[in-house]
């Protein structure tokens, strides 16, 4: 047995069935997000059936990428070598009828400039086949 001595990286998802839209989606530059064809509503993990009528009939939509910061906390730690810091974990709702929350990173602007409420946009970091979404201020 060998221990990898590399630094860690950004942790990565494992792929299946049921998240290979959003971690992979990307790569046409959109964020997708499971939709209801029923009602309507957006939501986010996936779901067979929608939260709200419980409809199966779901599926993966692009969305617009863009909305705000709910919430957010700023992480000194460094807990992967290669992920500088301090860094913003902030709570996103998107601008999708849902409502849509998702925990991501923002970058792009100082940390002591993010605020609640700030208006945000998706971008991709690409890692092989998986977009990573992070927000940046919009
Ligand atoms: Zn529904």
């Amino acid at each position: 047995m060998t221990i990898d001595a590399e630094p860690l990286g950004r942790p990565l998802p494992t792929i299946h069935d049921m998240n290979g839209y959003f971690w992979c989606g990307g790569r046409d530059g959109q964020l997708h997000i499971q939709r209801c064809g029923n009602c309507g509503i957006y939501f986010h993990p996936y779901q067979a059936r929608c939260r709200e009528c419980r409809s199966a009939d779901v599926k993966p939509e692009a969305v617009s990428g863009r909305g705000k910061v709910l919430s957010f906390t700023v992480n000194h730690q460094p807990w992967f070598p290669h992920v500088p810091v301090p860094y913003v974990i902030a709570l996103i709702e998107l601008e999708e009828k849902g409502p849509v929350r998702l925990v991501s990173n923002l970058l792009g602007t100082p940390v002591e400039e993010v605020k609640a409420g700030m208006p945000v946009k998706v971008y991709f970091e690409q890692h092989g086949d998986i977009f990573v979404p992070l927000f940046t201020p919009a």
